[in-house]
């Protein structure tokens, strides 16, 4: 799906979403490469050199990449999320996971990516959990965005366990706090329910 970033004022309409590639098949690397290559060129060349319209102007294509994270890390050829170097963008690892003092930036960027991958000559080594070349390598790296509906999603769990997390350390996770809950996830007509352990 393509959307125009610049057209502020139809941004949100389904209309002004164009699909430019549908493709019925699983999420893997090799496959997606293969159905990708016409996009992938054509990509290059309106990147390299933008796109001419009807009254010979010449239109600058800037293009951005956003999904969910398992598919944004198959587009870079990036390893699994639950391996150690985990990022996208920055190179910290699993043992970064919760630390607030450290500060957290873009630190890698398409030109390590490249030769290292496409420069057969280059003894280059990709930062570490790159394991494929990225497919859309005309993109860069700071333009790839995780979208917000799966980050949202991701929040609003660990949220939500750190609430029952929290009624529990109070010793407040009772009956009476469990029909509050399932009263209001009622009334935002959300399928919730509490399931109780049998004790072996
Ligand atoms: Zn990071």
């Amino acid at each position: 799906m393509c959307v125009i970033l610049n057209d502020i004022m139809n941004i949100q309409k389904s209309n002004y979403h164009h699909t430019i590639i549908l493709y019925p098949g699983i999420e893997k690397y090799e496959i997606l490469q293969e159905v990708m290559t016409p996009m992938i060129n054509e990509l290059n060349d309106l990147v390299i050199n933008g796109l001419k319209d009807s009254t010979g102007k010449i239109w600058k294509i800037k293009p951005y990449f956003s999904s969910d994270w398992k598919f944004l890390s198959i587009i870079l050829g990036f390893n699994a999320s639950n391996a150690n170097y985990f990022c996208l963008w920055c190179l910290c690892t699993k043992k970064d996971i919760g630390n607030k003092n450290k500060v957290y930036t873009i630190e890698k960027n398409m030109n390590q990516l490249d030769p290292a991958f496409f420069n057969h000559h280059s003894s280059e080594k990709p930062p570490p959990g790159h394991i494929k070349p990225p497919l859309l390598k005309i993109i860069p790296l700071d333009y790839y965005i995780a979208d917000e509906l799966h980050i949202m999603l991701r929040i609003w769990d660990q949220l939500w366990l750190l609430v029952l997390q929290e009624l529990k350390m109070q010793n407040r996770f009772n009956d009476s706090i469990r029909a509050v809950i399932i009263t209001e996830m009622r009334r935002i007509s959300v399928t919730f329910q509490f399931w109780q352990d049998q004790e072996t």
